[in-house]
């Protein structure tokens, strides 16, 4: 069966901006290689996943975009080294939903499992424990490429490596992964110990984070980013361990990797404009900040590292208009100051959500586009209220330049060339590549030619 093509209006994850693509759904890794291999039909090509990133990495207006429905296969999974090598179309929910009942789980995760290999290498993502492990490409053995000339090639650390880290974090900008090969961790049950821990400003985050990286896998803290005075940046921290079955409630000691099933719940609706404001939100912020007592408890996977995936649809909260995600990451040096800036600024506009999170962050990997170093990020949901969302953009990009800080283009929807270029000194390094694989950039995204990663 030939490739389906549709028009369809695409957005990222914030639904800023929707715009009307091309949209091509192959059947089979035959048609999706005709599709790249007809550049007179096809000359600019971009890589679909879940559309999870927030902004525009995953829209493309400008050429024809390609879902890979069709490469949803597990080929291998070593159960004793806890290798899996997949198509790029599975998700982390899959792997994991394969893995855990043989003691293996993803050695690193975003907030969603609902991301697809594919993405996740692309835009290296990270979880609550890259201050100990480091973000998705370190874990990624080797990746099979489908490159613009339609050729296909392995790569590794060990083989071509300039393309192997070039593709991760590349946002899909040096060819389509097909396969991936990815090292497990191993662990001893579905369930993790959680240390919820309040802390009343930022000083006294900062103090609690760095006081329990080296006793805790995860970490990362929930910031009322509307807190004022002597209450700016007050968190609930909540810190966890992998836990063991003797750490288990009596009846789930016998089968410690089984998560009863749980219903999700929906938003049905978008949210009226209105129902998102300063009172609402300081209001939300400050009945979560007193329900979360100092505590330790025992949850499962999902409740832990991904509490929003059991609400469908909770993008709608934002309304018709959506929503920018800001996910600033400052060096350890200026990260205090950067992140007071950050939220003095938030707080002064009164733009910002509920859902704002802090985390340490270790150091980066031989990527020349991925996102982390040693240093704090601030990840924040602002809705599009229009002239003013983007007035309090620009200021935190100004703060951010000045504190040597960076975003992250898996969330980004905002960002210049200008910014862009301030913010990653290895661009060319990585353009370098992609001239040597891609010359007449076929593979690109909406979000490339506003960064000034493809000429617009
Ligand atoms: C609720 C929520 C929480 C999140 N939490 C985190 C977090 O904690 N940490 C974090 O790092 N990220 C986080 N994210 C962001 C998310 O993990 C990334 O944006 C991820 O890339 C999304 O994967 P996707 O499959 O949806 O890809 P898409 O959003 O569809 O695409 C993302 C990029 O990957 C490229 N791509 C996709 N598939 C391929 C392929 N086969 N070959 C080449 N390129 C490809 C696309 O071209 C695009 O540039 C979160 C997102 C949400 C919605």
């Amino acid at each position: 069966m030939p490739s389906v093509t549709m028009e369809k209006s695409l957005s990222g994850w914030g639904g800023y901006h929707p715009v009307k693509c091309a949209v091509a759904v192959p059947a089979s890794r035959a048609d999706l290689r005709q599709l790249v291999a007809d550049a007179s039909g096809n000359p600019h090509l971009l890589i679909r996943g879940l559309g999870r990133s927030y902004g525009d990495s995953a829209v493309e207006p400008a050429g024809t975009v390609i879902l890979q429905n069709h490469l949803d296969r597990i080929r291998s999974f070593d159960r004793t080294a806890g290798l899996i090598r997949c198509e790029a179309g599975v998700t982390l929910e899959d792997i994991i939903q394969v893995a855990l009942p043989h003691g293996w789980f993803l050695p690193t995760t975003p907030g969603t499992k609902f991301v697809t290999l594919g993405g996740a290498v692309a835009a290296d993502v990270h979880g609550k424990n890259h201050h100990i492990d480091g973000s998705f490409g370190g874990w990624i053995r080797s990746l099979n490429l489908l490159l613009a000339d339609g050729s296909e090639c392995e790569c590794s650390p060990e083989e071509r490596p300039d393309l192997f880290w070039a593709t991760i974090g590349g946002m899909g900008l040096t060819g389509m992964i097909l396969e991936a090969a990815l090292q497990l961790r191993p662990c001893s049950s579905a369930y993790f110990r959680v240390t919820y821990r309040r802390c009343r400003n930022l000083e006294a985050t900062l103090r609690a984070i760095e006081e329990t990286d080296g006793s805790y896998t995860y970490s990362v803290g929930w910031i009322d980013c509307l807190g004022r005075g002597d209450r700016l940046g007050r968190s609930i921290l909540m810190l966890g361990n992998d836990a063991r079955p003797e750490d288990l409630p009596a009846k789930l000691r016998s089968q410690p990797f089984h998560v009863p099933r749980k219903r999700r719940k929906r938003v049905p609706i978008y949210f009226p404009d209105f129902a998102l404001n300063r009172l609402t939100v300081s209001a939300f912020n400050r009945f979560y900040y007193t329900v979360h007592p100092d505590r330790e408890v025992v949850v499962d996977y999902d409740t832990y590292f991904y509490p929003l995936d059991g609400i469908h649809d909770w993008n709608r909260i934002y309304g018709r208009r959506g929503f920018v995600q800001y996910q600033a990451l400052f060096p350890l040096a200026t990260a205090e100051r950067g992140l007071r800036r950050v939220l003095e600024t938030v707080a002064r506009f009164g733009l910002a959500s509920f859902l704002a999170v802090i985390k340490r962050s270790g150091p980066g990997n031989p990527s020349p586009l991925s996102y982390l170093f040693d240093g704090y990020t601030l990840a924040l949901d602002i809705p599009n209220v229009g002239p003013r969302m983007l007035e309090m953009s620009q200021q935190l990009d100004k703060i951010l330049l000045e504190e040597g800080g960076r975003l992250y283009l898996a969330k980004d929807s905002l960002m210049s060339s200008e910014t862009f270029r301030g913010m990653y000194p290895r661009m060319e390094e990585f353009l370098a590549v992609k001239r040597s694989v891609d010359p007449e950039n076929r593979f690109t995204s909406a979000q490339a030619r506003r960064v000034g990663l493809i000429p617009s």
